[in-house]
């Protein structure tokens, strides 16, 4: 087994690594063993004016530094990632539960996140409109909204809060974000690339503490211009209402309940294995993960059974452990959820196919579960499970399933598995979803969108959109004298 140094976790505010001023602190514990590995500070109300002041500051010098320059810092930062990846990954790892290799992969993309955002900085441009008179000019132009405050939640500590800081910095904003108090030591090294890559002190800002005082102190004032948060649907509405009240531009990143849907003339063998990998990816955690498994009553039977066989399989271990397939749950919170829509599913009817319990006393795992005969009332087919939970029901006609997948208030992912050209096109046009992927798992790259729609959300954090969230546009006409 790997052994690694747990690194000590400060706030970040104005350039400067610091305990905070408010004395206050939590612990962090390992998902695998329950244990204390460390503590994160809480910032004091100081504290948070600090990375205020800082903000502004950093803003008033950032936005006039040339896309080119920005360019060039960031690409700096993303070469410091990659290089640091692999002690990254075990850090998140031990925090978070997840395999190293998932941690691997989420600080890498990461690295290109950023070079992509970079990169995109340098096409933020406006254009000239033709006027009605030979006198006139008119001009569209793109400017920074200003200071930003986002708040990223424990299940990518990284790649949740990477979206955010490169979209505003190739913008020119600067930017407070409130990381991950579960999960925060990960977070922070992506801020410590940002400071070693030389962006100037004041441009990112990390903070942490008791979510609901530093969102609510942070959303109304007056230096923040934008809010970015990802998290559940409830805490997003509270605080997008929070914003509207005082005007300021919104991301949301929400909760899902993506439907994944196997057609009959389906690759059966293909489908098995990337929804089973994609489901337990991150033990469930994910927001974009498939939780409604639809399969077609010609195959049914057969996807069922390779389904099952395939998740037995699965090996559930210690995360920072090479040999684990799956980790432990960030946190006991995440196992009272699971037990909870397992002990209502099965109070309902449901079937157990496999799992459904906690695994051990020690940590926090939870065994990979299939779930049968799940009533359409159950918790767990109408609230996000966020966890290794994959209930599988049968259906029979398309019209039905489109029914099944557009009935929850939800709309982030969907996937669906067809050989067949009509029914992926009609699928296009008929899902409820900011995103659908079909026969493979195609979703967050750093190119493309990446949102919902309905109560999941609105606003991109990948593509050209994702910029676009941290520009105003201004118009400016003018007479030639
Ligand atoms: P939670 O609702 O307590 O917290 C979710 C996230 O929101 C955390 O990061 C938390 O710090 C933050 N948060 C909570 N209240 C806040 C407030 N008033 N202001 C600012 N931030 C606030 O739940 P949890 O047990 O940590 O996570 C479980 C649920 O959260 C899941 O069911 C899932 O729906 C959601 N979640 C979604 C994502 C995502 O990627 N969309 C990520 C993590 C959690």
């Amino acid at each position: 087994m790997t052994t690694i140094a747990y690194p000590k976790v400060q706030l970040l505010i104005d350039g400067e690594w610091t305990d905070g001023t408010s004395g206050k602190s939590q612990d962090i514990l390992n998902p695998a063993t329950g244990q204390s590995i460390g503590t994160v500070p809480h910032a004091s109300k100081a504290d948070l004016d600090r990375a205020l002041a800082a903000a502004q500051k950093g803003f008033d010098q950032w936005k006039k530094v040339s896309a080119f320059e920005r360019y060039k810092t960031m690409r700096k930062v993303a070469e410091i990632m990659r290089q640091r990846a692999p002690e990254t990954a075990k850090i998140m790892s031990l925090e978070q539960g997840k395999p190293v290799g998932e941690a691997l992969l989420e600080t890498n993309l990461a690295a290109d996140l950023i070079d992509w955002f970079a990169e995109e900085a340098r096409r933020t441009y406006g254009r000239i409109v033709p006027a009605r008179m030979s006198n006139i000019e008119q001009l569209v132009i793109k400017e920074p909204v200003g200071p930003v405050a986002a708040f990223t939640p424990w299940n990518f500590p990284i790649n949740q809060a990477v979206r955010k800081v490169s979209a505003a910095m190739a913008a020119g904003c600067s930017i407070i974000v409130k990381g991950p108090e579960d999960t925060p030591a990960s977070c922070a090294e992506l801020f410590r690339a940002y400071v070693d890559g030389g962006v100037p002190a004041g441009v990112v800002n990390l903070v942490f503490g008791v979510p609901h005082e530093v969102s609510e102190y942070l959303i109304p004032h007056p230096v923040i211009r934008k809010i970015s948060f990802t998290g559940s649907t409830v805490v997003g509405k509270h605080l997008a209402a929070l914003a509207g009240q005082h005007m300021k531009r919104v991301t949301m990143e929400l909760g899902g309940h993506a439907p994944a849907i196997v057609f009959d003339d389906a690759d059966i063998k293909g489908a098995v294995s990337i929804l089973a990998t994609n489901k337990f990816r991150n033990a469930g955690q994910v927001c974009v993960a498939p939780t409604r498994f639809l399969v077609q009553d010609g195959v049914y039977d057969d996807f069922l059974a390779q389904f099952v066989e395939t998740v037995r399989a699965i090996k559930v271990g210690p995360g920072i452990d090479p040999d684990s397939k799956m980790g432990a749950l960030v946190s006991q919170r995440r196992i009272d959820a699971m037990e909870g829509f397992v002990a209502d599913a099965t109070q309902r009817g449901a079937k157990i196919q496999t799992g459904g319990k906690r695994i051990g006393n020690e940590g926090f795992f939870f065994e990979p579960t299939v779930l049968t005969d799940v009533p359409g009332d159950a918790r767990i087919l109408n609230e996000e499970p966020f966890g290794p939970l994959a209930p599988v029901a049968r259906f029979s006609s398309y019209e039905e399933v489109v029914t099944e997948a557009n009935r929850l208030p939800y709309g982030l992912a969907a996937y669906a598995y067809t050989r067949s050209a009509k029914t992926a096109a009609a699928l296009s046009q008929d899902v409820e979803s900011g995103m659908l992927s079909i026969n493979h798992h195609g979703l967050s790259l750093p190119e493309v969108p990446f949102g919902g729609m309905k109560d999941s959300g609105y606003g991109s954090e990948g593509g050209l959109e994702a910029i676009e969230a941290y520009l105003n546009t201004k118009f400016v006409t003018q007479a030639k004298v």
